[in-house]
């Protein structure tokens, strides 16, 4: 039989990979499923970047790289970091890895020893705590509700600091709530940090560039500067310019934890695709426009879910700053029961229902640490939007 390493115990596979399994089994039978679990644009990668990957294959660029990225890579991404964040950063600043989870993953088993705590405020992208698990640390949760708009704040943040803290990840905006932070309240965490110097914060900036209702993007480091030689920045290309199979993420940080980095890539994965490096070159150096057009079609699909959201008795809804989700809460459901008789004990029950019911494939809330809640993506059609709400709405009101 198979030995397994005593840190498998420790992780489980993704759950939004668990619920699309049940939906996909679903659809073989023969059921119309819409699927608003998975966080990735339908859009598609735009056509000057398929381009700059077609003219690299043929330039021959389809060999072994530099480890963490070709020099152009870098370049763009130090002037990427200038221009849209203020952060100034070197070449030797930069790592490239194969999409954003790479380089989270790198940095972690860069630095954590074991039984190091990361602090990750709930609810959370699911793989943090994971991936802190299987490196080795344990993550320190902290719940961070709805009445303080799912931020976590510098007295909660205060009161999980110990000795033992390597990390703080901060993710905005966030997957999955939406909530995005201001520079006043990322200005308050950054003087609690500025009493602990051995806390390192992990800046999650996927979201980036995904926001709404003039809501404005800023990053810990350029709020603190002080913070800049303890901070990692980390962003890609995958939710802004719908390249999420390309597998490019990047990151800034101190020159000595970039160095880590890149020793465990070389002995892991070697460098990121050489065609996918060409893309992202062009899609950090070409034009911005198409996001302020499909900025417009998110706001607009999420205006279109937060409506019905809200206006279904049981459900109620915040309204996101940005990224693709909305984390309702089905507090107000509890309880009921379904018309075959089952009750509705949890979020697990609620999307259980919700896809058994609707054809809704969502993702509980307690997938990402907070309970009773569930997310929606919708970063789908706009019509199946319509019709996926309209069908949550007509099942909801089967419940008694
Ligand atoms: N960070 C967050 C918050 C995410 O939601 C995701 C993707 O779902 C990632 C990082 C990883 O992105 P990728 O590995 O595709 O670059």
């Amino acid at each position: 039989s198979v030995h397994l390493a005593a840190r498998m115990s420790a992780v489980q596979p993704s759950p939004t990979i668990a619920i699309t399994r049940l939906a996909n089994e679903l659809r073989r039978q023969g059921r119309d499923i819409i699927g608003l679990s998975q966080g990735e644009p339908d859009f598609d990668t735009p056509d000057h970047v398929k381009a700059a990957a077609k003219a690299a294959i043929d330039a021959g660029q389809t060999k072994y790289t530099d480890v963490d990225g070709t020099p152009e890579l870098k370049r763009a991404i130090v002037e990427k970091f200038q221009r849209e964040n203020g952060l100034t950063y070197t070449p030797a600043q930069i790592s490239v890895g194969t999409g954003g989870k790479q380089v989270l993953y790198n940095a972690l088993c860069a630095t954590l020893d074991e039984g190091d705590e990361v602090i990750i405020p709930a609810p959370y992208w699911v793989s943090y705590p994971d991936m802190v698990r299987l490196a080795g640390g344990v993550p320190v949760t902290v719940a961070c509700g709805e009445d303080d708009g799912f931020k976590l704040t510098a007295a909660g943040l205060q009161a999980v600091i110990t000795p033992r803290t390597r990390w703080l990840v901060l993710n905005s905006p966030s997957n999955p709530t939406g909530a995005g932070y201001t520079a006043a309240e990322l200005r308050a965490l950054a003087d609690v940090l500025l009493q602990h110097p051995q806390v390192m914060i992990l800046t999650d900036d996927m979201y980036e560039h995904i926001r709404y209702d003039g809501w404005e993007f800023v990053t810990i480091g350029a709020v603190e500067p002080r913070l800049l030689d303890r901070t990692l920045t980390c962003n890609g290309v995958s939710k802004a310019y719908a390249m999420t199979g390309w597998r490019i993420g990047y990151a800034g940080g101190p020159e000595a934890l970039i160095r880590a980095m890149a020793t465990i890539q070389s002995q892991s994965t070697t460098n990121p695709s050489s065609v996918s490096q060409a893309a992202a070159v062009a899609a950090l150096t070409g034009p911005l426009e198409f996001l302020a057009e499909r900025n417009a079609v998110f706001q607009n699909r999420r205006d279109l879910c937060l409506t019905a959201f809200n206006s279904i008795d049981g459900l109620s809804c915040r309204t996101p700053d940005g990224a693709f989700y909305l984390f309702p809460s089905c507090a107000g459901m509890i309880g009921r029961r379904r018309p075959d008789g089952r009750v509705i004990g949890s979020d697990v029950d609620f999307a259980t229902f919700l896809l058994e019911d609707a054809g809704v494939a969502v993702v509980p809330g307690s997938a990402f640490g907070l309970a009773p809640y569930f997310r929606i993506s919708f970063a789908t059609a706009t019509e199946r939007l319509e019709t996926a709400c309209a069908r949550i709405a007509a099942a909801c009101a089967t419940l008694a």
